[in-house]
């Protein structure tokens, strides 16, 4: 059965431990960053930084407020990127869990015509001229276990499951947001 990612942004709370997480499992190395007068480090989601807590402050109603995304690939049920790349061995669709994978056949592809099919601006291109993104922690996931992400996720904030389950989840949890939030 199809898996979903449901991100509930309204318990986040910023910590990051999901970016970290990822990085772990990942063998990902750290980024050289700077102070850029604002808490997002690293600045954007980059070939070594597959899952990237978005932080921004808007205001709303006069209050500021201090919003936060953990931003990864979205696993599109009809992958934009899967149809620009056209090459099955490059990008294809896991039948089992519709995880959208990235192979390092994508350095033969058009590499900016399929960052540029992506509506989430998802994925990033490597020094070898590859592409990579979130697996979905195909890997794990294939072993019954949660990803990394998800599983180390304190606040509930981050969910995954059956596609339908999620999105049961999702609509009970927004009937609930609006109405303390209308
Ligand atoms: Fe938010 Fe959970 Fe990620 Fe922490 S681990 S930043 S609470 S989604
Ligand atoms: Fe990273 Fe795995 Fe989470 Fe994707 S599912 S963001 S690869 S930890
Ligand atoms: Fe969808 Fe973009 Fe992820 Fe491709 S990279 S599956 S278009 S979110």
């Amino acid at each position: 059965m199809a898996k979903a990612f449901f991100i509930d942004t309204t318990v986040c709370t910023a910590c990051r431990g999901c970016q970290v997480a990822c990085k772990q499992w990942k063998g990902l190395p750290a980024e050289k960053t700077v102070n850029r007068g604002s808490f997002q480090n690293p600045e954007d989601l980059s070939f070594t930084t597959l899952k990237l807590v978005r932080m921004s402050e808007a205001e709303i109603e006069n209050k500021l407020h201090w919003l936060f995304f953990p931003d990864q690939c979205r696993h599109c049920i009809e992958p934009p990127c899967l149809e620009a790349a056209g090459e099955p061995k490059a990008i294809y669709k896991d039948k089992a869990t519709g995880a959208v994978i990235y192979t390092k056949v994508t350095k033969d592809l058009d590499a900016d015509a399929i960052i540029d099919s992506c509506p989430y601006n998802i994925p990033r291109k490597g020094p070898d001229g590859s592409l990579a993104k979130c697996d979905m922690c195909i890997d794990r996931v294939s072993n019954g276990k949660l990803p990394a992400c998800v599983q180390t996720c304190p606040t509930g904030a981050m969910n995954f499951g059956d596609y339908k389950e999620m999105r049961m989840w999702a609509q009970a949890r927004l009937a609930e947001v609006r109405r303390r939030f209308p």
